[in-house]
């Protein structure tokens, strides 16, 4: 057994299990938090298909953009892209193509934890390219 961050075990509490996709999704709620305070949105491109869609319970945990509160729209791309506006930005985070191309050969049921903790540890360079726009037209 890994001894998980303490982020991580309450992540994995919450969604049930640990795997690559809800920390991507983690991280990326992350960004989007931390560039915008206050009134936040989020757009998620994953569709609802699991692993890929295990983004959104990643984004609502540390985003605080739920669906309880209409704050985060799924649309069905496919795509493992997110978007949040507020505070007059728009961010935009999306997996690198080579990661998620990675994390799809590799990931089993047997090394979906391994995998997430080495995800959560990386930086965020390595795992997104992210795009900051000025916006008035949202948030
Ligand atoms: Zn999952």
């Amino acid at each position: 057994m890994i001894e998980l961050p303490e982020d991580l075990k309450i992540l994995k509490r919450f969604h049930g299990h640990l795997g690559p996709y809800v920390v991507i999704g983690y991280k990326m709620g992350k960004i989007g938090r931390q560039k915008i305070n206050g009134k936040i949105s989020a757009i998620v491109r994953t569709g609802t298909r699991r692993p890929l869609s295990c983004i959104i319970d990643g984004i609502q945990f540390s985003s605080s953009c739920t669906l309880g509160k209409g704050n985060i729209s799924i649309i069905d791309d496919g795509k493992a892209h997110a978007t949040f506006a507020g505070s007059g930005l728009v961010i935009d985070v999306m997996l690198r193509d080579e990661i998620k191309k990675l994390i799809d050969s590799t990931m089993s049921r047997d090394t979906e934890e391994k995998i997430a903790v080495e995800l959560f540890h990386k930086d965020n360079d390595e795992l997104f390219i992210v795009r900051e726009i000025e916006s008035t037209t949202f948030g």
